[in-house]
């Protein structure tokens, strides 16, 4: 069972009328909060037993053992942990995750880390292997996202969230700088990745949010409207996580140029995608450097680069923004100090194993395993659409979300993970999208996902009364009206997930 359906499950133990309770605003009332605790804690206790499965069946730990164990002890266990995990992604049932997966490439991988797992960036002088392979990484991509030529520079980072938090924060920093801005605020369509919201508490940057049009792309009029004088940045996603939807980039980036404000294209979905997609000759808009607005980019390795989960490349036009993101500091008695990112001491075999990646797969291996992601991307699209019950939202390249206006999807998605599917399931509007890896291209799998998911709609559709066990949780998670509470719920289940 998913992560992701035990919390909304959590969500749906919870009294309905409790719910209500709540959301008359009685919180403050004496007693009532204990009540709220008391709800919590007898939810808790199911959640807990649900995402710790190796309870009891594994030594566990809460203080450092007085004497270390062996070497193969500690092997055997997670040997045996990797066995029961790995069928689930590496057979495809999971929608992205792991996007190259196959073992002659992690092997390699794990071969690169070995031979690098000593070192640390931060050390320019112990290891300058590890600087050679970030700055090359960053030229890499830069010049594969239309910065050949330009004066396109950048760092790497641990994953696309820290890319997308250092690209706001450079943009603050530039605006305070350069333009006396003090307030603030960046525009984001509804739909950009959860980063930027993070961006904006952490960095106190005003969201506006701006809606998306019937495809699911970004309303240009809407954001035109959402220019103050205290903007700083305008965001577009190619394509967004949830639907697949490139936004309309070019229009987005002129308006940002002609406001003077910065541009930001989250591409750490389809960086490593669009720029061989348009080489095969499917209609990518344009979305990165040759646009002249564009004035910053995140493209994650870790995704369709297939590099080792922890690196992502952020971008920027020009030296100058660069030097926003940077942190010195000359007064330290530790010595002089500085750092590109928010870390210190970084992995560098991590890095190692991102350059490795890139090179080893080259332009050629990229082709083709992009060709090989959109050919069953499209197959998968044109299966789902011939299901008469179901819609693909938009006109998405490798990120496919569908929606049903007769039957619950969400009874859907129950059916399909009774059937070991992990798919993502989405609100506002209601879908469920699978984005396609190349764990989805080997033989059979797309045809197994498209038969599951008849079967599942199938299933739905003779059984209209049946109670799926997480449809109407979902359902509830999604247009819940207090989301304070849900908020609270989030952050007990992560409290959960810390505890040994
Ligand atoms: C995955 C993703 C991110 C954030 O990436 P993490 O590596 O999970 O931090 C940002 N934007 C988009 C569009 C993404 O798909």
């Amino acid at each position: 069972m998913s992560i992701k359906y035990m919390l909304f499950n959590l969500l749906g133990k919870l009294n309905p009328r409790f719910l209500i309770f709540i959301e008359k605003q009685m919180k403050n009332i004496p007693g009532v909060s204990q009540k709220i605790e008391g709800e919590y804690a007898e939810v808790m206790v199911e959640l807990e037993k649900s995402v710790k499965p190796y309870k009891n069946k594994y030594d566990s730990f809460t203080q450092i053992p007085a004497i270390g164990r062996d070497y193969a002890d500690i092997l055997r266990d997670m040997e045996s942990m990797r066995e029961q995990e790995e069928s689930h992604w590496k057979d495809g049932f999971i929608s992205g995750a792991v996007y190259h997966g196959d073992q002659r490439h992690i092997d390699f991988l794990n071969q690169v880390y070995a031979i690098n797992s000593q070192s640390n960036p931060l050390h320019a002088d112990v290891w300058p292997s590890a600087n050679k392979f970030e700055a090359e990484i960053v030229a890499m991509t830069a010049n594969m996202l239309g910065g050949a030529g330009q004066d396109v520079c950048g760092t790497l980072s641990s994953g696309g969230t820290e890319s997308i938090l250092l690209a706001m924060k450079t943009y603050r920093d530039w605006a305070r700088e350069k333009k006396g801005i003090t307030k603030p605020e960046m525009i984001v369509p509804v739909t950009a990745h959860a980063a930027f919201d993070k961006a904006s508490q952490y960095f106190n940057i005003k969201t506006i949010h701006i809606p998306v049009d019937e495809n699911f792309r970004a309303d240009v009029n809407a954001a035109k409207k959402a220019i103050t004088k205290n903007t700083i940045v305008m965001v577009g996603s190619a394509p967004s996580f949830p639907h697949g939807a490139i936004d309309p980039i070019v229009e987005l980036s002129e308006l940002a140029h002609q406001h003077g404000i910065g541009f930001h294209t989250d591409a750490c979905l389809g960086g490593f995608v669009l720029p061989w997609a348009e080489k095969l000759g499917y209609p990518v808009p344009s979305f990165d450097f040759r646009l002249p607005g564009v004035t910053s980019m995140s493209a994650d390795t870790h995704k369709y680069g297939y590099a080792a989960k922890g690196t992502s490349v952020v971008l920027y036009r020009g030296q100058e923004l660069r030097h926003f993101q940077y942190y010195t500091s000359t007064e330290w008695p530790g010595g002089l100090y500085f750092s590109p990112t928010f870390a210190g001491s970084r992995p560098g075999a991590l890095s190692a194993a991102c350059w490795a990646s890139l090179t080893s797969i080259g332009a050629q291996g990229y082709l083709s395993a992009t060709k090989k992601i959109l050919e069953t991307a499209s197959a998968i699209k044109q299966g789902v659409n011939e299901i008469p019950e179901l819609r693909v939202l938009g006109d998405p390249l490798f990120v496919i979300a569908f929606a049903s206006e007769s039957l619950d999807i969400y009874k859907v998605l129950d059916t399909m993970s009774h059937k070991k599917w992990s798919l993502n399931g989405l609100h506002k509007p209601t879908c469920v999208h699978l984005c396609v890896t190349l764990r989805h291209t080997q033989p059979g799998v797309a045809e197994r996902f498209l038969a599951d998911l008849r079967e599942a709609v199938a299933h739905v559709k003779a059984h209209p009364k049946e109670k799926g066990a997480m449809a109407p949780v979902y359902g509830m998670a999604a247009t819940l009206p207090m989301r304070g509470m849900v908020s609270d719920l989030l952050k007990k289940y992560l409290d959960v997930i810390f505890k040994a």
